[in-house]
């Protein structure tokens, strides 16, 4: 529906006039390379999540995390593509830009954060990346039994289960409440990397004004695929993937997902791409 001069429109999903006066608009060399074909099944087959936590700036990402400084990354693929077979699922790799809780050189370790488990592992150098992709993603000991078809993600998420164990002085935590991860790839694409710092400002905006700060957590993350469908925001532990996303949507996907709500999710079924793989 085109609006008419006199009647301003209004987005389906937040209520908000188009163009919204109350939260920030997004520049219009940016709308108008958006796509607004179908981003339905836009989402690459994964069953795993996992975010290379480093204090890194995400404007300071190359347009290929591989070839971050310190080849840390690089030596991450390179031991996830030597598993790959053992492994036996698609694995979702992607930088993280965080304040990391060690003092150690961050091309030589990092803070890894991995979804849907939800926990963080904390200080893995990068002589220890071997043994820590064999325990949780081969031998799959973790939080969450990838390989194990008897339960649903979501039932062993309620379940009292141990944290994997690791050698030396690697930390491993479960992560609580709501994580929204953004792309925030300004050298990839710039879509991406204008629209999601945009995009954090409003999270965390909304997440003190409504006193969730607790609750709500977020990453600027690197490439996940589908910069044409900025802004990219994967909401967890559900999985969801969305796209197209404004700022007008954060206080709607923050309380959808925060109170469980399935009518406010349904709202939001215009920006959905698709899902983390849990079927078999
Ligand atoms: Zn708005």
């Amino acid at each position: 529906m085109s609006s008419t001069e006199d009647k301003p429109s209004i987005d389906p999903c937040s209520g908000c006039e188009m163009p919204c006066s109350k939260h920030a608009t997004y520049p219009p060399e940016i709308c108008q390379e958006i796509d607004h074909g179908s981003m339905v099944g836009s989402v690459d087959k994964h069953r795993r999540h996992l975010c290379i936590g480093q204090s890194v700036p995400a404007s300071q990402w190359p347009k290929d995390v591989k070839d971050l400084q310190g080849d840390y990354i690089a030596e991450l693929s390179r031991v996830l593509k030597e598993k790959k077979a053992s492994i036996g699922y698609a694995v979702k790799l992607t930088s993280a830009s965080v304040v990391t809780t060690t003092s150690d050189d961050p091309s030589h370790s990092a803070d890894w954060y991995i979804f849907p488990d939800q926990i963080k592992i904390s200080n893995i150098n990068i002589e220890q990346i071997e043994q820590v992709i064999q325990t949780i993603f081969v031998d799959d000991q973790s939080v969450i039994k990838i390989k194990d078809q008897t339960k649903s993600i979501e039932e062993q998420l309620k379940e009292d289960s141990n944290l994997p164990t690791f050698d030396d002085n690697i930390k491993c935590e479960r992560l609580h409440g709501l994580w929204l991860l953004v792309c925030c790839h300004y050298q990839r694409d710039q879509r991406c990397g204008v629209i999601g710092p945009m995009l954090i400002d409003e999270i965390e905006k909304y997440a003190r004004e409504t006193d969730r700060t607790d609750n709500v957590h977020w990453l600027k993350i690197s490439h996940i695929g589908g910069h044409k469908f900025a802004g990219n925001v994967i909401v967890y532990p559900s999985g969801t993937w969305y796209g197209r996303v404004l700022t007008c949507h954060i206080p709607l996907l923050i309380d959808a997902y925060a109170s469980s709500s399935e009518e406010l999710k349904n709202k939001l079924k215009p920006l959905y791409r698709g899902h983390l793989d849990t079927t078999w």
